[in-house]
């Protein structure tokens, strides 16, 4: 590939550019074909919607909702759908083309995509987000299908979307089909696993990269950045491995004790107190930004994007950073953590867990048929060690970081994949 000046990063906090700019160092070091690079650069299709919806007060508010699919080269795109206010389209852009890069580096046949809708689902009653889900659905209903695109829960969605989904699109064809999208409750074909998945697949990549660095789990603290879905999971998870987790955050504050948080009383806690951990008791609330500096041997950010950045990456004490969330270093950041020795299990390749019991799920609805929690635990387990051991074992052969080397393994298998196929 002829050298291509990488792309300046005019704009820190923007994903797209931080994705770009990976991907750009990667199929430099691949030395992919130019017309290969323009392809995988670009989205397949990007489809914006506006949604009027009706409000509990019978006022209708217009909402905006986006698709992004980036590659559908290694087979139909998957990716989940997130409700935020801070949805734009370069967000999701960035974050459709960081899912073609995960199914890649776990070898999962899909593409990638991702949706989203600006809102502020917290300030919503279940009846408004209901009919935005239903509005959405059928907006994007030449788009979604079991075999074209498959999307799934993200921040600020979960299985209760995804039925609402699933039985909207099932209306429109006159049967059910429960393939379309994944993520879902279980009576409804949900795969027995995948609530923790994301959460479980940050433990075995945590462990992983543990045995790299001769770090034994039963003498390391760990801090988990967010306390959804995927940090109280990843937080309970590897307590049960005997990581000591000493502190926890979300948007009300980090909550810090040097012997330990009890996860699970955390995790009451939160599902008691509205989904946050406003008021916990049990620990030091030391605010905000906190939780990154801390001086342990884990740090795992599980909220959202560019939470390390220029700004604060010098602070960082942890060896180990695992990432749970999609983006949450910013590329300046990158050569910082190198600097400092600091191992990187990138996002791509650590979060990769919760898309990988999605295609489980999906197995299992078009087999009409439902595995244990068992065997899902156990397959998706192999996967995310296999990844990690490629991953690893790349990264030592190209010299590079455990980033690159994950866009490397990704980038290498789309490529090959596309010049099977070809173009026009
Ligand atoms: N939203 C999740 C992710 O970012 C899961 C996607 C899926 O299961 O399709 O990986």
């Amino acid at each position: 590939m002829a050298y291509i000046e990488p792309a300046p990063i005019k704009d820190e906090q923007n994903p797209f550019e931080a994705m770009m700019s990976r991907f750009h160092i990667a199929s430099q070091i691949l030395g992919i074909d130019d017309e290969v690079y323009n392809v995988l650069k670009t989205p397949v299709k990007q489809v914006i919607v506006s949604l009027p919806v009706t409000m509990d007060d019978g006022s209708i508010k217009v909402f905006e909702g986006f698709r992004v699919i980036h590659s559908n080269i290694l087979g139909p795109s998957k990716g989940g759908i997130r409700f935020d206010q801070g949805v734009n389209l370069d967000e999701v852009k960035a974050l459709a083309a960081w899912m073609t890069w995960k199914c890649a580096v776990v070898d999962i046949p899909y593409g990638g995509a991702k949706g989203g809708i600006k809102c502020n689902p917290r300030e919503m009653s279940s009846g408004e987000i209901e009919r935005l889900m239903r509005a959405y659905t059928l907006a994007m209903i030449e788009i979604f299908g079991p075999d074209r695109d498959i999307p799934a829960p993200d921040m600020g969605t979960g299985p209760r979307e995804m039925a609402w989904l699933m039985d909207e699109y099932s209306r429109t064809q006159g049967m059910t089909i429960n393939s379309v999208v994944t993520g879902k409750p279980l009576v409804l074909g949900g795969s027995l696993g995948r609530t923790e998945a994301t959460g479980r697949g940050v433990m075995v990549s945590t462990l992983a990269a543990m045995e790299k660095l001769k770090i034994n789990p039963y003498k390391a603290t760990c801090a988990v950045q967010g306390f959804g879905n995927v940090g109280s999971y990843a937080a309970l998870l590897l307590e049960e491995r005997g990581v000591k987790v000493v502190a926890v955050s979300d948007l009300s504050g980090t909550y810090y004790n040097e012997n330990g948080i009890d996860i699970q009383e955390a995790i009451d806690f939160r599902n008691d107190n509205n989904g946050s951990l406003e008021g916990y008791e049990n620990a030091e609330n030391m605010g905000g930004d906190e939780i990154l500096t801390l001086d342990v041997d884990v740090l795992v950010p599980a909220a959202t994007e560019d939470v390390i950045t220029s700004h604060n990456v010098d602070k960082i004490k942890a060896r180990l950073i695992v990432e749970g969330a999609n983006g949450p270093t910013s590329a300046k950041a990158d050569a910082v953590i190198a600097e400092k020795g600091i191992m990187v299990a990138p996002d791509i390749l650590a979060n990769a867990g919760g898309v990988t019991v999605s295609y489980f799920e999906w197995v299992q609805n078009r087999l009409g048929y439902k595995w244990t929690g068992e065997r899902v635990n156990r397959r998706s387990d192999r996967i995310m060690k296999d990844a990690f051991d490629n991953v690893y074992k790349t990264s030592q052969e190209y010299n590079v970081s455990m980033r690159i080397a994950a866009y490397i393994v990704a980038i290498d298998k789309v490529a090959r994949t596309y010049k099977y196929r070809g173009g026009f």
